[in-house]
């Protein structure tokens, strides 16, 4: 792990698990500590509960359901329905601590954080102690069960207004860090067969929270879209002998035509067969099994890349204001969507609005020059995308690589 981070374990007032991840010299020397009590008189998450006749009755936690057309887990979670939505920015669950302020359920007991990671507090996926995981069968191709996985947030700042695209790279690097560590965790939990780790940005996608966030989650099952996905790479690997991603990678490069950049460590490409308007996968060069086994060269690589591809992909995006600045790091807040005819406009100009922008933003990709190879937008491109991580080759079947689940914290 990057020699430059402190790890800070802590429970909060129900009993989900706290981490801090901090870079700043004087948090990683150990002169300042954080706050690890959590002051909120929350009830034990594992309590009973009150059912409709009044009478407690164990907590059962979130169950999943056996899809009898596609052979698929669906996890089912009704107690998400009273989960946070869209709160102001004074009531954002996931901002600092601010003592004396009216709002005072805020989620990080510190006044201040670098990056901090917490379990979910209303899960879509959750092991209940004492829940036996077994499959019971309601009826005749009805099967459910416990969704004995653990959702996790993981809040890239501090700052209730900025984006990851905003990050300096010392902090996406922390936050590299952060993904690695969880996902080693997530991964050596039992039951869990597959960790992803995402940020779903947009509020056209389920967005809930505006603070800059992204979740991880520890998956009981393996995704329908992996499963496919290692039944390709097992085929390849029986008629080639030869490893699938790593093939269709040299193909790419080979071809050169769709490749967005590359890096030392990484290659970002649009993929052939791309599903989405504007979609873009992020490789490592180096065959690796997840985000743990990268080097430390390969992590800072990639904090730099990724965040060079954001910035990229957020140059498709206008304001609502119809400001043509392609850099969304301002303190404006929400943004409404735009209509489709607005957003057909804006995509049929972004190619050369990079050239032409004349924001004042360091960020600007038109003072950079790195437009020139960016995909061609669709004109049904709409402003809320899911933006999975990058992933490594699922050689076993704890891959990260699933599609973008739409559950948004
Ligand atoms: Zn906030």
């Amino acid at each position: 792990m990057n020699q430059h981070l402190r790890r800070t374990p802590t429970h909060l007032a129900d009993g989900r698990e706290l981490v801090y991840f901090d870079d700043s010299p004087e948090y990683v020397s150990g002169e300042r500590t954080r706050r690890l009590d959590d002051p909120r008189p929350l009830p034990d998450r594992f309590a009973p509960v009150p059912g409709p006749d009044g009478v407690e009755r164990p907590y059962a936690g979130p169950e999943m359901r056996l899809d009898p057309l596609t052979g698929d887990w669906v996890p089912m979670a009704a107690h998400r329905m009273n989960r946070t939505f869209l709160p102001a920015a004074d009531s954002c669950p996931l901002c600092p601590a601010r003592p004396g302020a009216a709002y005072s359920d805020g989620e990080v007991p510190d006044t201040d954080y670098d990056v901090v990671v917490f379990e979910n507090r209303f899960p879509s996926l959750q092991r209940v102690p004492g829940v036996p995981d077994e499959r019971v069968l309601d009826a005749p191709l009805q099967v459910h069960g416990p969704a004995a996985g653990r959702c996790e947030v993981v809040v890239f700042s501090s700052d209730h207004h900025s984006s990851f695209g905003a990050l300096p790279p010392q902090r996406v690097r922390t936050i590299v860090d952060a993904w690695a560590d969880r996902t080693a965790a997530l991964g050596a939990t039992p039951g869990v067969e597959q960790v992803f780790c995402f940020e779903n940005r947009g509020q056209e996608i389920g967005v809930t929270l505006h603070h800059p966030h992204g979740q991880i989650y520890g998956y009981p099952y393996v995704t329908p879209r992996t499963r496919a996905m290692l039944t390709q790479a097992r085929a390849h690997h029986e008629r080639t002998g030869r490893n699938l991603l790593r093939d269709v990678l040299d193909s790419e490069l080979a071809d050169g035509r769709r490749v967005v950049l590359e890096t030392e460590h990484w290659v970002a490409y649009v993929p052939y067969a791309a599903r989405w308007p504007v979609e873009v996968h992020l490789a490592p060069r180096r065959d690796v099994p997840d985000l743990p086994a990268l080097t430390d060269a390969e992590r800072d690589d990639l904090a730099e890349t990724y965040l060079e591809l954001l910035r990229r992909l957020d140059h498709f995006f206008e304001d609502a204001d119809g400001d043509r600045s392609p850099c969304r790091t301002s303190r404006r807040g929400t943004r409404p969507p735009r209509t489709r005819a607005a957003r057909s406009r804006t995509a049929a100009r972004t190619t050369s609005r990079s050239r032409a922008c004349t924001c004042r933003s360091s960020r600007c990709c038109a003072r950079r020059g790195s437009s020139s190879t960016s995909p061609g937008p669709s004109p049904a491109w709409a402003r809320g995308s899911a933006t999975p991580l990058p992933s490594a080759s699922p050689r076993a079947s704890r891959s990260s690589h699933p599609p973008a689940p739409r559950a948004a914290g």
